[in-house]
């Protein structure tokens, strides 16, 4: 990165977003603020992405430099299975508007957010960055999954019709402060923590969707952030990387909900809803390609980053988003 950058983040308020800025403003210069850095962390307040017009007047007032794009329509498997166009089109603006202006405006790099969802429903396992564009994405989410792969199909784009610099990365599944703790449209996470916390305070049932047989790997928010800020600064390729707990550290639904009764310290029950859907099985990810660049990237246990998000949650209750 050259000595002035202005380093533009959309989606800025979100899960990501704000883990993002607290490794910004609270860790070494590895993955901290640097010097003749200016960092924008952008929310919806500062116009809708969506709308070509609001996007260009953004690029305008803060010329970026450099882009972690963030910014999406995001929600759980309930949220997607409810709303499947309106994931697909708000995000094909998204990234389109972003990418667009990314390349009128010159600006030098710029990482987008795809999710592993990207994948194809039926393949063989691990997942890995070779694997997008071969198959249908799981049912469930078909909007939400297509808009994203379709980042990775622009990128290629600008880079051969431009040169541009733009790539993406492909977290697993993620959690941390700052998640959205809705009880229907969120991730199973956020949405059981909430769950729990009301079925213990109102001694109400504690119900969890779907069988508790899925499994999925989950990467902390703060973990990832690093590895974004890794990304922008080292990352040379225009293809995606995964960014993802080993395979080892898979866990399924019924082991999260273990946890997270264990992180809230509560002493509650809870069943299965199997009338509920599943969504995909599994989409075990490789991060081989990751370690094989950045080996010496340590991951936080999933117990202690649990903790963290519940200390968070308790703390913050009256004004998270729920
Ligand atoms: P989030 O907590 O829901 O935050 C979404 C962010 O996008 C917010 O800052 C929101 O702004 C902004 N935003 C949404 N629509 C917008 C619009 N039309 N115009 C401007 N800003 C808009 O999401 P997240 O979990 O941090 O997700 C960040 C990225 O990670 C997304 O690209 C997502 O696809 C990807 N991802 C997430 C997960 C996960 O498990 N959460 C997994 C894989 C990939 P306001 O706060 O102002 O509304
Ligand atoms: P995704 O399926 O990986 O896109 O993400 P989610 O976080 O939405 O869901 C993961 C799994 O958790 C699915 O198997 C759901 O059936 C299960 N699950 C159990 N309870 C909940 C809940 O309250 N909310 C959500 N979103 N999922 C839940």
């Amino acid at each position: 990165m050259s000595s002035k950058s202005v380093i533009m983040v959309t989606g800025g308020s979100g899960l990501v977003g704000k883990a993002v800025q607290w490794v910004i403003e609270n860790t070494d210069d590895k993955c901290g603020k640097r010097e003749g850095e200016e960092w924008i962390f952008l929310t919806s307040k500062d116009g809708n992405l969506t709308d070509p017009a609001a996007t260009k007047a953004i690029f305008e007032k803060y010329r970026p430099t450099h882009i972690i794009h963030l910014a999406a329509k995001v929600g759980g498997l309930f949220g997607n299975m409810a709303a499947n166009l309106d994931y697909f089109r708000d995000n094909l603006l998204i990234n389109d508007n972003i990418l667009h202006n990314a390349k009128e405006f010159g600006v030098q790099k710029v990482v987008s957010c795809l999710s592993t969802c990207v994948f194809p429903d039926k393949t063989t396992y691990p997942i890995d960055e070779t694997m997008i564009h071969l198959g249908p994405p799981h049912d469930s989410n078909y909007g939400y999954s297509h808009s994203k792969r379709m980042v990775d199909v622009m990128n290629r784009g600008y880079h051969d019709q431009y040169g541009c610099n733009f790539t993406s990365v492909i977290p697993t599944n993620v959690f941390g402060p700052h998640d959205n703790f809705h009880l229907v449209n969120s991730h199973v996470i956020p949405g059981l923590i909430h769950k729990s916390y009301l079925a213990h305070s109102t001694k109400s049932p504690f119900i969890i969707a779907g069988t508790g047989k899925p499994l999925r790997q989950f990467i902390y928010s703060r973990d990832l952030a690093k590895l974004f800020i890794w990304t922008l600064r080292e990352y040379k390729e225009i293809t995606p990387l995964i960014l993802s707990v080993p395979e080892e550290q898979e866990v399924s639904i019924k082991q999260v909900v273990d946890s997270i009764v264990k992180a809230m310290e509560y002493d509650i029950d809870y069943r299965f809803d199997t009338n509920k859907a599943d969504g995909q099985y599994k989409k075990t990810a490789s991060n081989k390609k990751l370690m094989d660049l950045n080996p010496d990237f340590k991951f936080t246990p999933f117990d202690v980053a649990l903790d963290e998000t519940v200390k968070w949650f308790k703390e913050n209750y009256e004004t998270i988003r729920k």
